[in-house]
């Protein structure tokens, strides 16, 4: 079949470039499947679900030396395809970012200064104030009822969860009888 500027442009130009190739027995699909076949691979690669919401869009991992040197879109992943929005497609500049914070930062109830804690400095205040609320707050029993909790504390998940996680905070909260339990995501 010969193509004329002419047929070209009355095939719709751009948007008919597929049905054109169509035509002519030619198609993206091979072509795609050969370019990811062709991917130079630089480094380790690993997999991973990204972190940013309830869809669980698979992501591929590329890992040299111990660190890592890209991030993009899973093909193989029934949920995304390869396919990734802004966020996830950012997923590398999360662990790659000199603005990210790596010290946990605290600033006193009333304070305007923040200061680093370590780990074990926060995680020991976080404890007795739970402990504390908890004692305070805790209710046995009511009109003759057994019923064990607290609604001094609340817990509220996020879509950066993911299900094993939801599961054990799920279960660390109930153990302490805390009844409030949230998550933002909606899907
Ligand atoms: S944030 Fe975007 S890439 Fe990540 S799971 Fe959600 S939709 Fe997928």
């Amino acid at each position: 079949m010969e193509i004329s500027r002419r047929s070209f442009l009355a095939s719709g130009g751009a948007a008919g470039t597929s049905a054109l190739l169509s035509s002519l027995g030619l198609g993206f699909g091979p072509s795609a499947a050969f370019a990811a076949e062709a991917r130079p691979q630089r480094g380790k690669i690993t997999t991973t679900i990204c972190p940013f919401c309830g869809v669980g869009c698979g992501e591929i991992v590329e890992v040299r030396e111990g660190k890592i040197i890209g991030i993009e879109g899973d093909p193989d992943h029934p949920i995304n395809e390869g396919s990734l929005c802004s966020k996830g497609a950012a997923l590398y500049q999360v662990h790659h970012n000199e603005r990210r914070l790596r010290k946990i930062r605290y600033r006193k109830p009333g304070g305007s200064a923040w200061e680093e804690l370590s780990w074990d400095q926060a995680m020991k205040m976080i404890a007795e104030r739970v402990k504390k609320t908890r004692d305070a707050t805790w209710v046995g029993q009511r009109d003759g009822l057994t019923i064990n909790h607290t609604s001094g504390i609340a817990c509220l998940g996020g879509a950066a969860l993911d299900s094993e996680e939801c599961y054990l905070i799920s279960k660390a909260m109930r153990g302490l009888g805390v009844i409030w339990l949230e998550h933002q995501a909606r899907i």
